[in-house]
């Protein structure tokens, strides 16, 4: 039998793939090398945050409008809330690139987004300890994701759909033949597919075409030792200040404490030698001096923290486009920290390229041949 589409990688971004295709009537499989909706990947950690005034780039905008709208159809279609609305909370001085990016997407896109004066952000947070030159942007439509029950949802929608599901089913490569694609497991077992559609994380390895840094980043939870910080009364923030190690982030307490880490910093390595282990001194602690600085109180007592590999690529944007060599082969990676809240979209994406060769959104941003020295940046579509 040869199926239309085979999904490997049924993380985040595969899951929501996989749905997806199968929702079009295609027959879909999803081949996952672990069990469904693991913590061994980079999307787990109870919450992802969602935001329109992308700072990153505002070229992101329109994928996460649409974004939006389909995970409020997940929601719709699981009968499951899956994206709570919270705003969001981002602080730097004027140039931080947080902040400056964040107020240029808007103004690009026409977004809504509060710039508060230390002043108003006393007056609405006032345990919050703000240094000198910082001020704040407020996104009202920020919001909070539940990344495993997103996943769940997704497999269970392509289970309606008719799609075939393998967890526990690696696979350990691929080849074109006429007009098909050989897939081996690692069981050794054999399965054809017209398109393959590649959503490996953090085990991408060369197969993205570009150089992927593993980055070991660790989320921990803590109970804060005041109200002030709970759901509703706080919101999801994002600061970037000179002395801390790298941006922080984090999210209020929806009832099983503050979560909060920074953002790109860890060290890098093979997905495969992840120290999973904590270390209070290497990885908490650096945590807790930057919360305490500004958030007095939130991190009064730890709870629990998990290491989770971010895919970086160089220049911290994904990689989403056909196989320059293989037009149904799919590659969607190196999503460097911030993918989670585009699965949908990309989802839509990866289904369009598949089965219709081309994507109804703008997607030419984020092909690998943007790397001058990628082994793709030279090579056309040939078949
Ligand atoms: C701590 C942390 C916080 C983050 N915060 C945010 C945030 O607030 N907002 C946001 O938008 N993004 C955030 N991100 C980024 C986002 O979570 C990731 O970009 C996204 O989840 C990546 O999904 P993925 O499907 O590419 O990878 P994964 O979820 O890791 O999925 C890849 C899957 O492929 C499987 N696989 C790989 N190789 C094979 C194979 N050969 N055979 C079979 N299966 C295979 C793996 O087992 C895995 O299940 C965060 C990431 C981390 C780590």
């Amino acid at each position: 039998m040869t199926y239309d589409v085979a999904v490997v990688g049924l993380g985040g971004i595969g899951s929501a793939i996989f749905a997806h295709c199968a929702a079009r009537g295609a027959k879909t499989i999803g081949l996952e090398q672990f069990g469904a909706a693991h913590d061994l990947g980079s999307s787990h950690g109870k919450s992802r945050m969602i935001r329109k005034a992308y700072f990153e780039d505002p070229a992101y905008v329109p994928l996460l409008l649409r974004a939006y709208d389909l995970w409020r159809e997940l929601e719709k279609e699981s009968g499951e809330e899956l994206l709570t609305m919270t705003g969001l909370l981002m602080v730097g001085e004027e140039s931080a690139p947080i902040v400056s990016g964040a107020r240029h997407a808007a103004s690009a896109h026409g977004l809504s987004l509060q710039v508060l004066t230390p002043r108003e952000i006393q007056r609405r947070y006032p345990t919050l300890q703000l240094l000198p030159n910082e001020i704040g942007v407020f996104e009202p439509d920020g919001g909070v994701l539940a990344p495993e029950r997103a996943i769940a949802a997704y497999l269970r929608a392509a289970a309606r759909s008719g799609a075939e599901i393998r967890c526990e089913s690696g696979v350990s490569g691929w080849e074109a033949k006429a007009d098909a694609f050989e897939i081996c497991l690692t069981s050794k077992a054999r399965l054809t597919t017209k398109s393959l559609i590649l959503a490996q994380g953090p085990w991408f390895s060369d197969a993205l075409g570009v150089p992927l840094r593993v980055q070991r980043n660790v989320q921990a939870w803590f109970t804060p030792s005041t109200p002030a910080y709970a759901a509703g009364r706080f919101p999801p923030f994002l600061i970037e200040r000179a002395n801390f190690p790298a941006p922080l982030y984090g999210f209020p307490d929806f009832g099983d404490g503050i979560k909060a880490a920074f953002h790109a910093h860890g060290t890098i390595g093979e997905v495969g030698q992840l120290d999973r282990e904590i270390n209070q001194q290497r990885d908490i602690a650096p945590i807790i001096a930057a919360m305490e600085k500004w958030m007095p109180g939130a991190t009064a007592t730890f709870r629990a923290a998990k290491p989770c590999p971010y895919t970086l690529t160089p220049d911290g944007h994904f990689v989403i486009d056909r196989h320059p060599e293989h037009k149904r082969v799919i590659l969607c990676g190196g999503f460097s920290g911030h993918g989670f809240k585009f699965a949908p979209v990309i989802g839509e994406i990866a289904a369009d390229l598949a089965l219709d060769g081309g994507s109804r959104h703008e997607i030419d941003f984020l092909s690998p041949r943007r790397f001058s020295g990628s082994p793709f940046a030279e090579k056309s579509l040939t078949h």
